[in-house]
């Protein structure tokens, strides 16, 4: 069995979901699990939505042009849709009432249902081209999360329970990426970009020979992009480079594609719609000899930084794990440590939660937060061969003026992290790959 994921740019228009047709249509005798994200566009326009709708203004219109333009494009009816939109229509209506602000578990009910009219039109697509096919909810399917709305994750059950239901379904499974239900049975999201999540868990539900994830591009590139024009695609990745790619920034995949893969040792390949020829990545438990030392450079943007001083306690055991006693007691998650003999400073990505960290850290130390920051990373596990690779990296760095405000380069050296002024992001993310990929 195989899963193939489409993402939101591959069912953006008719051309796009053709391509999708028949690469489905030549697989079919890997028997095909599909996992579809809502059309390009539409979880910004419910989610945009919702906002305008509970500051007074329910419009649903741009959702429904969107909806109606694709599904006429197709030569479906736009009535496939009309149940999912009429309970939007009410959801609108009823935030209005709802002038307190819009809970995380409202917006994943709403934000959910890009992904139920993506996978019917989807399926009613296939089934108008001969494929046969079946649209299947995953929250009905059995997809079921904590209730971390806005970034649920999976619940050991989910594996069995999707296994089940999947093997009953009639024709490909045409499944909904992104969305689950908690055990309270309120509908959770598993975080935007979620459905490349719901990929993996349901290859290893399965039991698939390989998850398939079809996007814009033609596999993990050298860099963003949308920051360096030219990066390359890169052939292979360790499935440890992959998450750390993922988790420093790079927006090809979520951050937790790749654990339940790593769980069942499952390929995961990185592929590209309108290139389906071009070989893209493959993520596996290892890599072939003799590839690249380096394998990319990723960058966030939002990092604050938090100095901790404390001239008192610093040389004393038990100084660091009051430190992280105190963001663990707010569920902060630090991304990068840096130590000298007076301070400690770590990153942070989101500003949930900080201040009480800091209000507790206040008790025992000095502290300094410093926000507009950008973090960094060389990601490569053969780092460590390449000699001389942090001189690299620091002059490029010196050459361009760049202030590094911290670094950390950890004892397996996996990845190289430095924290740059935000505005000098892009800079640094195109100065290093100047001098790491030539
Ligand atoms: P999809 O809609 O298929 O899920 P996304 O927009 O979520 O696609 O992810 C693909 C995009 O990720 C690319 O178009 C590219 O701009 C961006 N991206 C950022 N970093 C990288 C990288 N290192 N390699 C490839 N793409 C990247
Ligand atoms: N549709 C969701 C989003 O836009 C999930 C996904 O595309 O993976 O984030
Ligand atoms: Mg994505």
């Amino acid at each position: 069995m195989l899963v193939m994921k489409f993402g939101g740019t591959s069912l953006g228009d008719r051309e796009h979901i053709d391509t999708v047709v028949s690469l489905v249509r030549g697989r079919l005798p890997r028997r095909p699990i599909l996992v579809c994200s809502a059309h390009g566009g539409v979880t910004d326009l419910l989610l945009d939505g919702a906002h305008a709708a509970a500051a007074g203004k329910p419009d649903l219109q741009p959702i429904v042009a969107r909806e109606t333009a694709l599904l006429e494009a197709l030569g479906l009816k736009p009535s496939l849709v009309e149940p999912e939109l009429d309970c939007l229509e009410q959801m609108f209506q009823g935030l209005k009432l709802l002038p307190a602000g819009l809970a995380p578990q409202v917006l994943d009910q709403v934000a959910a249902f890009g992904e139920r009219m993506s996978v019917k039109a989807i399926a009613a697509y296939l089934k108008k081209r001969r494929v046969p096919a079946t649209a299947v909810q995953a929250d009905e399917a059995g997809l079921v999360t904590d209730a971390r709305h806005g970034r649920a994750r999976p619940l050991p059950a989910a594996y069995r329970n999707l296994a089940k239901h999947l093997r009953g379904v009639k024709g490909v499974p045409v499944v909904t990426g992104f969305i689950g239900r908690a055990m309270d049975g309120s509908v959770t999201t598993l975080g935007r970009s979620g459905s490349d999540f719901t990929a993996t868990i349901v290859g290893r539900a399965v039991g698939a020979e390989e998850v398939e994830i079809w996007t814009d591009v033609s596999g993990v590139l050298t860099a963003d992009p949308r920051i360096v024009p030219d990066a390359r695609p890169v052939k292979a990745l360790t499935y440890a480079e992959a998450s750390e790619l993922a988790y420093y920034g790079a927006k090809v995949i979520h951050p937790s594609t790749i654990q339940p893969a790593v769980e069942k040792g499952i390929p995961v390949r990185i592929l590209n719609t309108m290139q389906p020829d071009a070989e893209g990545t493959v993520i596996g438990p290892s890599r072939p000899r003799g590839g690249l030392k380096v394998t990319s450079i990723a960058s966030k943007s939002g990092i604050f930084l938090v100095n901790i001083t404390s001239g008192r306690m610093l040389g004393q055991s038990g100084f660091m794990a009051k430190v992280f006693d105190a963001f663990r007691a707010h569920d902060v998650i630090v991304d990068l440590i840096a130590t000298s003999e007076v301070s400690v400073t770590v990153s942070v990505d989101k500003p949930d939660g900080l201040d009480q960290v800091v209000q507790d850290l206040r008790e025992f130390s000095k502290v300094q937060v410093a926000k507009d920051n950008a973090l960094v990373a060389v990601i490569g596990e053969r780092m460590r061969r390449a000699s001389g690779l942090a001189g690299r990296v620091f002059d490029a760095v010196g050459r361009e003026r760049i202030p590094v405000r911290a670094i950390s380069y950890g004892a397996t050296k996996t990845n190289l992290q430095i924290v740059v002024p935000e505005k000098r992001r892009a800079d640094t993310v195109k100065a290093l790959h100047a001098v790491l990929f030539p």
